[in-house]
């Protein structure tokens, strides 16, 4: 495995991640199993509000770990403020977590049950740094909007997504997507749990405030399957490898505190 060569695999996956990145085994890593019983209600954490009316996505893409949909974060139209954050975080990206056939498939668990999936809206602290890549390697420079998507029925908005999918089948490919608010995906509910933690995929950097929403979406079975046709290779691989299973297990607590919202 070379420095930037990392996966899900068998050889290359999160069990060998802490050769190449050291913080692998950090004091706050995520994900984590929540249990529910063990977090502390925090009466002065307030509602997080999600302010994405001016929303503009700009693309959608497979870079070989995920499907990625980014955004225009030039200033802030769309931000993620209130809950734990001392201020606005401005929208990135987001993208999602998946199993195989079965039910695993998020990267955080609660009281060790998985979801199906996880979507992660990424935000970065543009108050106090200039660059996204400057916020991703501070304590304070991201936050991360979790949430789970459990079977069920269609989802309503969801369609946009997994239709365009068949564009980004292979690494490295992106396409146009534009106009999509992910405003359409929050569940009814915004209570949630937070942590500090850090990003899941290599460079691990513990740089993320989690806020992960407790009520799920729904999505179907056929809708879930559209994922599971992206490939984690690029079209000139010879080998095809089907891109499921791109969750990493959840971390040791190291002592950490999770708090609730209500
Ligand atoms: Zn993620």
């Amino acid at each position: 495995m070379s420095e930037n060569r990392w996966g899900y695999g068998k050889e290359d996956g999160p069990s060998v991640w802490h050769k190449h990145y050291p913080s692998a085994k950090g004091n706050r890593q995520s994900p984590i199993d929540i249990i529910p019983h063990q977090v502390s209600h925090d009466p002065s954490l307030g509602q997080i509000v999600l302010n994405y009316d001016q929303c503009t996505s700009i693309n959608i893409s497979n870079n070989g770990h995920s499907v990625v949909v980014e955004f225009d974060d030039s200033d802030d139209r769309s931000v993620i403020l209130g809950g734990p954050l001392d201020n606005p975080y401005r929208l990135k990206q987001f993208h999602f977590h998946w199993g195989g056939k079965g039910c695993r498939g998020s990267e955080h668990t609660v009281a060790g049950n998985c979801y199906v999936s996880e979507l992660h809206l990424v935000h970065w602290n543009a108050v106090k740094f200039r660059t996204y890549s400057d916020a991703a390697t501070a304590p304070d420079g991201l936050a991360v909007l979790g949430i789970f998507l459990e079977t069920g029925d269609d989802h309503r908005w969801l369609h946009m997504i997994t239709d365009a999918l068949y564009m980004v089948k292979f690494k490295g490919s992106v396409t146009d997507f534009k106009g999509f608010n992910p405003k359409c995906l929050l569940p009814s509910s915004l209570h949630y749990w937070t942590y500090l933690g850090s990003l899941t995929t290599p460079p691990l950097d513990e740089s993320v405030t989690w806020i992960i929403l407790k009520e799920p979406i729904t999505l179907s079975e056929r809708q879930l399957s559209k994922f599971r046709m992206l490939l984690f290779t690029a079209e000139e691989e010879d080998q095809r490898m089907r891109m499921e299973n791109n969750f990493r297990p959840p971390q040791p607590l190291k002592g950490r505190k999770v708090r609730s919202s209500v």
